[in-house]
């Protein structure tokens, strides 16, 4: 079968594999993973690989704080802001999704929040052009997400802010390229795409940015009080970070960010060279900043849409049933989805457009 889940996604056979085998006894522990102390020997172990992993992966530098956290992306839209919003009351949002308009409705109950840019007019399709921002330079941070998981919209490139912190919700794209971390004040995402299970969620954060939370801060969401504790203020998900490093640790072996990366790109072409050639199926993104991760498409005729997907189910192509809010169909195509699995998918669209089209 080959998963086409927006999230939580696809993992890698080996890493599911590892896990099965280690389950019931992790390395002559006589423990499974899910039943360690987060403060014992072996789970603290296991949280130090991981993190250590993570940072060769990105090259996190030095002065950035990882830390593993619950509550997901969602739960960051409030707590970016109440640990970052204090420095000066201020904070700019860009918006060019359903995610970034979460995390800018969230964000209003904490500060002076402003939209600098917004690609609604144009159905969220597009990219607002950097020169078309209007940036506060007393801003706490300028807020984007890097990859707009619903509408399938991607920033190719990291947009300069002047010197204000740039946040970017990389939920849904972070490990699938290179990254310069140094260009970033902070970074978040949820596990569940190309990392792990859902429960983990990433904050990689500079360390000079920590210190202004709003007095309301809930300790387990104060970034620099869990940084203090080593993220173990509360019961860290264990679990989730131990699958998370396994990922990691996978990644690595495959060659790290730059080969994640031209995998990717090669997925994405099939796919959108198909779309593009086709009379039958579109992709309604602006080709220069389609996303790489996620890829909407949309039937000729949507009276079909049900007969696509159990044709599909039939092939083994699962779970590419589109967002509601978008309709039609989404192939998410993360780091764990094959080559092999985009020219299954590519082959089924080419027999349903004959037959159909
Ligand atoms: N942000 C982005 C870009 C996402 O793709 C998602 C999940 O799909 C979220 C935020 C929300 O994540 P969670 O439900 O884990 O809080």
């Amino acid at each position: 079968v080959f998963n086409f889940s927006p999230g939580p996604a696809t993992l890698p056979e080996a890493v599911l594999r590892q896990a099965a085998d280690e389950m019931l006894d992790w390395r002559g522990s006589g423990m499974s993973v899910m039943e360690m102390s987060h403060r014992g020997k072996e789970f603290m172990g296991i949280h130090a690989e991981t993190e250590a992993t993570l940072r060769e992966l990105l090259a996190i530098p030095a002065n950035y704080k990882v830390l593993f956290l619950q509550g997901g992306a969602i739960a960051e839209n409030a707590i970016v802001p109440m640990n970052l919003i204090g420095r000066t009351g201020k904070a700019d949002y860009v918006v060019t999704g359903d995610w970034s308009v979460r995390s800018l409705t969230e964000a209003r109950t904490y500060g002076r929040v402003a939209v600098a840019a917004s690609s609604e007019a144009t159905g969220f399709t597009s990219i607002p052009p950097r020169d078309t921002w209007t940036l506060d330079p007393q801003a706490s941070y300028v807020h984007i997400c890097s990859n707009e998981t619903i509408g399938g919209v991607q920033y190719h490139g990291t947009p300069d802010t002047g010197g204000v912190p740039l946040v970017a919700d990389m939920s849904s794209d972070i490990l699938s390229r290179p990254i310069d971390v140094s260009r970033y004040g902070l970074i978040y995402a949820g596990a569940q795409k190309n990392m792990g299970p859902s429960g983990v969620t990433i904050v990689i954060v500079r360390d000079d940015l920590l210190g202004h939370a709003l007095p309301i801060t809930p300790s387990a969401f104060n970034y620099q009080l869990q940084a203090e504790a080593d993220s173990m203020l509360n019961t860290p998900p264990t679990y989730a970070i131990y699958i998370a490093g396994l990922v990691y640790k996978h990644v690595r072996s495959l060659g790290g960010m730059a080969a994640m990366e031209e995998h990717n790109k090669a997925k994405a072409r099939l796919l959108y060279d198909f779309l593009d050639q086709s009379s039958y199926f579109q992709n309604r993104v602006a080709p220069a900043d389609r996303s790489l991760m996620n890829v909407p498409f949309h039937l000729k005729d949507p009276a079909l849409d049900g007969v696509f997907l159990d044709g599909a189910r039939a092939r083994g192509l699962i779970q590419l049933k589109g967002h509601r809010i978008v309709g039609g169909m989404r192939a998410s195509i993360y780091n764990a989805m094959s080559l092999e699995g985009v020219r299954a998918l590519v082959a089924y669209m080419q027999d349903f457009e004959r037959e159909h089209g």
